[in-house]
Order: structure tokens, then sequence, then C-alpha cells
């Protein structure tokens, strides 16, 4: 017998038949005396549906009324779940995010979860039902609706599970869990049994799709244990937890690659104080998010500054770019949008001397040339030339043993 948050993405409850099979398992679940907290994403497009519609009106709708309208998916799949489970003869409860008590703070469109009163939630369990509850949708403090960011039903059921401190907090998506790299780029690809937070969140946020984000930050600092796995298989996901001795052994546990991003070069500025900062401020004012930056310095007191972008954002960086290197006399703007960074993840690169010059040899072995690194305690990332990321993963995952069983691996 367990407390049990269960989260389901939208492929799972894309049609009526996918939520009766849910629905199944969830009665055995509670018949065998389980305490059960089921959050559910929107079906599968429904909240694309939902965005567009409202671009037809306005290319940037009022937030306000945009939090509004795209919780209806949510709201769509926990009533319609609820009313599944009450046809099988079992009680159950649905609650949207107000009614749920989950308060946010006024960040429309990204809100970030401030509290949950789960005096309700505690209630509906006591009374025998299950708790179906609608994810990526809270209430801040003026009682306006509000969501917490694409993907955000993850967060939503890491932050249940921490208010009422389930036993475990179930992520049922439609991968069996969380790979050493993409299996469609390398078939042999291994599923993690387990992944420390650090790792899964270095992973995510170099494009690893499996969990948002900022749910694995919320369960690092809850200390909430994760398991990622399959609706449409039982066998065992990948369980995301706090960091252990073992983990350390493996070097790499995960190749990630991200060809999201552009690349932005200018060169010949003079070298002064103040010059990275009026480069780069323009482009934080327009709200495009940097992620590597490169400045070297050459000789007569000029140095070359790069940085990167979002693919998204580059035509616009670099038209202001163009407008800064004219007023501080830099010589050239240069370009580049099809390239892509790759990079190594791991716990065990802290005490492993030499990790990045081996990641460096795979590379050149292969004749891929390194525009830029960029390095963290537990990843190291390079952006190369966006026609060799697939060679560059494959051989990588390779060259650091992933595609083997951990005891075997490189050490
Ligand atoms: N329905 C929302 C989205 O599509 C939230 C989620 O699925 O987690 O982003
Ligand atoms: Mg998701």
């Amino acid at each position: 017998m367990a407390l049990i948050v269960r989260k389901y993405g939208g492929s799972s409850v894309a049609d009526l038949e996918k939520i009766r099979n849910i629905a199944r398992k969830l009665v055995d679940l509670r018949r065998e005396g389980n305490d059960l907290i089921v959050v559910l994403s929107a079906m599968k497009g429904e909240t694309d549906r939902l965005i567009n519609l409202a671009k037809e009106i306005n290319p940037r709708p009022d937030p306000r009324e945009m939090d509004c309208l795209v919780s209806i998916g949510e709201q769509t799949t926990v009533s319609l779940m609820a009313m599944t489970l009450i046809g099988m003869g079992q009680d159950a409860v649905s609650l949207l995010g107000h009614q749920a008590r989950i308060l946010t703070d006024n960040a429309f469109g990204s809100a970030r979860i401030e509290n949950v009163d789960a005096s309700r939630m505690r209630d509906e369990l006591k009374k025998g039902r299950i708790v179906v509850v609608a994810g990526f949708q809270g209430i801040d403090p003026d009682e306006n609706i509000t969501t917490l960011g694409r993907g955000g039903s993850d967060t939503t059921a890491v932050a249940l599970a921490a208010a009422v401190s389930a036993d475990v907090c179930e992520i049922f998506t439609d991968v069996t869990g969380v790979f050493t790299t993409d299996p469609n780029v390398v078939p042999k690809a291994r599923k993690l049994d387990r992944i420390s937070y650090d790792e899964m969140m270095e992973m995510a946020s170099l494009g690893a799709k499996v969990l948002e984000i900022r749910s694995v930050e919320y369960a690092k600092n809850y200390n909430v244990p994760l398991h990622v796995r399959s609706t449409f298989s039982d066998e065992q996901g990948t369980m995301v937890v706090k960091e252990d001795k073992n983990m350390e052994k493996q070097v790499v546990s995960g190749v990630a690659y991200d060809k999201n991003e552009a690349r932005l070069t200018v060169t010949k500025v003079p070298d002064r104080p103040g010059i990275a900062y009026k480069i780069l401020k323009p482009i934080s004012d327009a709200n495009i998010v940097v992620d590597m930056i490169i400045q070297n310095t050459r000789a007569e007191d000029m140095t070359d500054i790069t940085f990167t972008v979002p693919k998204k954002d580059f035509q616009t960086a670099m038209h202001l770019l163009q407008e800064t290197a004219k007023e501080i006399g830099a010589t050239r703007v240069l370009g580049d949008d099809n390239i892509s960074k790759v990079s190594i993840v791991g716990v065990g690169m802290r005490n492993h001397p030499g990790v990045a010059t081996e990641m460096f040899g795979v590379l050149s072995q292969h004749n891929i040339n390194i525009m830029m690194i960029s390095t963290s305690e537990i990843k190291i990332s390079c952006v190369i030339d966006e026609k060799y990321t697939e060679l560059a993963v494959r051989v990588l995952h390779d060259a650091f043993g992933l595609g083997k069983d951990p005891k075997e691996a490189h050490q």
C-alpha cells in the first residue's frame, strides 16, 4: 500500500480508448489498497490547437486570457477520466488547479508554483476516491488561472508528490525511460536504470525531451523520487533520484545534441571595459536567451566575441548585432545557423581527469571540427557543423562505452 502520484502525458490520453485503458489500471491499483493522485495533460495536439486559435485573433494574445484558454485542454481530460472511473464503479473526483489549491505567482504562461495546499486532496483520498488533477495549471493570488509553461504537467505532478509526501511520482509517457542518447540516432542506445537529478537537468536543457526541466529541478529541491516509464508497457523505466557513489563510477551517462542554436560572431572589437555588455545588452533586452559566449583576445587591443542564440531568434539577433557593431566600430559580423551542440553528461566527470581531452580526441579522429567549447562540472559541450551531428553522437556514444552494460563500460 502506497501513496502514489502518477502523471500521464498527452499521447497517453490521446483518445477515449487510451483513457479507458489507463482507468482500468488505476482501478486495479486502487483495489490493491493504494491511494492515487493522477495528473493528466491535455490530449495530444490539443494545447497547440488552442494556441493556434488564439493566434488567429492576435499574434500576441493577452496573457491572462491565453492562460484561461490553454488550460481547458486539461479540464477535458480530467473530467473524462473521472467519468470513466466512476463508470467502472470506482469513486473518483476531478480537480482543476484552483480546486487542488495549486498556488502560483502571476507570470502568465510560465507561472511558478509557490505553494500547494493539499488538504482538499487529502480529504478526497480519505473518502476512497481517486483524485484526478489537471496538470499545467494553477491560480495566482488574485484568483486568475495561470499555466506553468509547455510540458508543465510534469511539474504539477512533482509538486503534488512533494505536497502529499508521496512514496513515488511516476511519469508515464510514450517512451520506456531515459536513454543514453536518442535511439533514433543510435539504435543501440541503452535505457538507464537510474540517473541523478543533475544529469537529468543537463540532459533536459540539452534537448532530451523526456521530462520538463523545471519538474526535475523541483524534484531535486524536494527530493521526490521520479520514475519515468511507458504507458504502453509494464517494463521498469528510469528512476531519477539523488546522486550516490555508484553513479560516479560511470564517467559519462549520456550524449545529447541540440540543433536549435545559431552562432554569431563580431570581429575586431576594441578590447576595453563594457564591450561585452554593449554587445549583449540589446540581445537580452529583446528577450533572446544567449547560451555559450566566447571572447578571444587578438593582438593590438582587439578582440572577437562569439555567442549562440536559439535558431528562431537568429535573424533578430543578427540585426541587433549589426547595429551594435556600427556603433562600437567593430569590423565584421558573421552568422551561422548550420551548427549543432553535442554534449556528454555524467557526474563521474567530477573525479575523472581527461574526459574533455578524450572527447576532443574522438571528434578529431573523425575529422569533426570543434567551433566552440563549453563545460560545466558534469557536462562538456562542443559546437560543430550541423551535418556531423549524428556521426559525432554515434562515435562519442561508442567511445564512452554507452552501448554496453555499465559494469563492462569504460571506467
Ligand atoms: N498540455 C500542456 C502542453 O502541451 C502541458 C503538458 O502537456 O504537460 O504543453
Ligand atoms: Mg511532456
